[in-house]
Formats: structure tokens, sequence, C-alpha cells
């Protein structure tokens, strides 16, 4: 299928690996230029140069926290003008709620809340006035269904949530879209520390860990990041124009619930 956004433009926010490499991937493939950013520089420069050399379209790799106003401004200035916005940012550390200060609450609010908002609000504007724009918000599936030791994710990202879901019908009439993906469990190195953590916390070996949530997944498997970025670029496509303020599960059918 041909998505009709090859020649556009996309910051892709934290990207040089994981569910945000994907989607920067799947969006190049479909002949999309790229800003790509992430906090440590030898690992995005090889990530752009990975996808450059694999699809020939354009990559700018930005190296910057963008949980910060310098970070945010850095990526904008490498793109003033995207057609297309992927939110992301690294997830909150797991624990208990009872060793979390506003600091923490804070950080994990800067990261997958307020990041997120401040990156919608510089580029929907002129979004607006070329009557296209896509964004695309990486969340979690705790946005359903809450993952007990990441309390400070599941609060933060419902944050998002709420607002996201007002803003896109607000824009809905302008041509821009925004949409919520919900990962369930993929294979990246986010998932390995979470389980690590929990190794450690309950004293069992973390394979054994890793087999168990394998095996609650009714497909049997965790996902593969290219499932997620094929998905995040049809909701960059022309042909998704109709589909906005939704929260779209990709989880294998782990979220046990009729809708
Ligand atoms: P990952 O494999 O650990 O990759 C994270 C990427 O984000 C890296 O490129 C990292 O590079 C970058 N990054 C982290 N913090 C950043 C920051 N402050 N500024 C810029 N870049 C930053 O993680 P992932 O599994 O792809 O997860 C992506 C998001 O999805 C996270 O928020 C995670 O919590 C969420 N999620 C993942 C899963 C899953 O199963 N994998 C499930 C639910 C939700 P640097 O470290 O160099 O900055």
């Amino acid at each position: 299928m041909d998505l009709g956004i090859a020649g556009k433009w996309a910051i892709v926010c934290a990207a040089s690996k994981g569910l945000g490499r994907a989607c920067a991937e799947s969006l190049a493939a479909n002949g999309v230029n790229l800003v790509v950013n992430a906090r440590g520089a030898g690992t995005l420069e090889a990530t752009a140069r990975a996808i450059r050399a694999a699809s020939g379209v354009e990559v700018v790799p930005v190296a910057a926290d963008i949980t910060t106003p310098e970070g945010r401004a850095a990526v904008l200035a490498a793109r003033p003008d995207p057609d297309i916005l992927v939110n992301n940012a690294g997830g909150p550390p797991p624990g208990d709620f009872r060793d979390w200060d506003e600091e923490e609450w804070i950080a994990a609010l800067r990261a997958n809340m307020l990041s997120a908002i401040a990156l919608m609000k510089a580029v929907i504007d002129p979004m607006m006035e070329r009557g296209f724009g896509r964004i695309v918000n990486i969340t979690s599936s705790a946005v359903k269904a809450p993952i007990a030791e990441l309390g400070l994710s599941n609060g933060a990202r419902s944050g998002l949530t709420g607002f996201v879901a007002g803003l896109a019908r607000a824009v809905a009439d302008s041509g821009v879209t925004i949409n919520n993906l919900l990962p369930g469990r993929f294979a990246t190195d986010r998932l390995a520390s979470n389980f690590a953590f929990l190794a450690q916390r309950s004293g069992r070996p973390v394979e054994e860990i890793r087999k168990e949530a394998e095996s609650r997944i009714p497909a049997g498997r965790f996902g593969d990041p290219h499932e997620f970025g094929e998905l995040c670029a049809y909701l960059c496509s022309r042909q998704a124009a109709y589909i906005t303020g939704q929260n779209l599960l990709i989880d294998g059918g782990a979220y046990p619930g009729t809708f």
C-alpha cells in the first residue's frame, strides 16, 4: 500500500533504539525524511546511518534530552515545521510509590506527559495551516490496564491521554490527527530492564520471569518492534485521515477486556 507520505518530514523522538527507532524505520521505508533524536550521540548516529543506507531518505540526528526545553528546541531547530511528530521518551523507573518524592513525579510528568504536550504545541498550528499533520504519541498498555510496579508511568501517561482526547477533537477538522499507540510487551532494552528489576526484587531468575510474562500473552510471544513501527507509519498515512483521538493497543491480545 502506498501510504501517500513520501517526501514529508517527521520528527521522531527517542528513536535510537526500540520502539522509536522502529517507527523511524517504517516511516523512512515509506519515503519520509527524518529528524531522529536520543540522548546518546554514538548510538543515534549509527541508527541514522543505518536508516539512511536502508531507505535513501534524509535523516538528521539530534542528540538531546527531549524532556528538557533546550533538548526540544534543538530538535525543533532541525525541522521547525514537521508534517509528522512521533512523541516518545524513556519510561520512568519501576518501584514502590512510597519511595517516590515530588521530584520523581515531576520527572515522570516531564518525560511522559509535558514534553509531548510542548512539542504538539510547537508544531500543531503550522500543521493546521498546511491542512495536514499526523501526531502519534507512544504511551503504554498501562493506560488501559495499570502495571503495579510502574505507577509513575500509569499516572503520567494517563494525564497525557486525557489531554490528547480533548485536543484531537478540537483540531479534527483541520487535517491533523492525533492518536496514541499503546504498546504491550515488546522485545526491547526497556522490557529487559523491567524484568531485571522484578528479578532483583523477587530473588527469582530473570529468565523465569521473562518466560512467565511471555506465557501470559495470548499471542505466545513478545512483540517485534517492527510490528509497532508499521502501525505507526499507517497512522501517519493519508489513508488514516479519519482515525483521530484513538488509543490503539498493540499487545498480542494481552488486554483481557472485550472493548
Ligand atoms: P528502549 O528500547 O529502552 O529505547 C528508548 C529510546 O529512547 C532510546 O533510543 C533512548 O536513547 C531514548 N531516550 C530515552 N530517554 C530519552 C530522553 N530523555 N530524550 C531523548 N531520548 C531518550 O525503550 P522502548 O522499549 O523502545 O520504550 C519506548 C517507550 O515505550 C518508553 O517510554 C517505554 O516505557 C514505553 N513502553 C515500552 C514497552 C515495551 O514493551 N518495550 C511497553 C510499554 C511502554 P538514549 O538513552 O540514548 O537517550
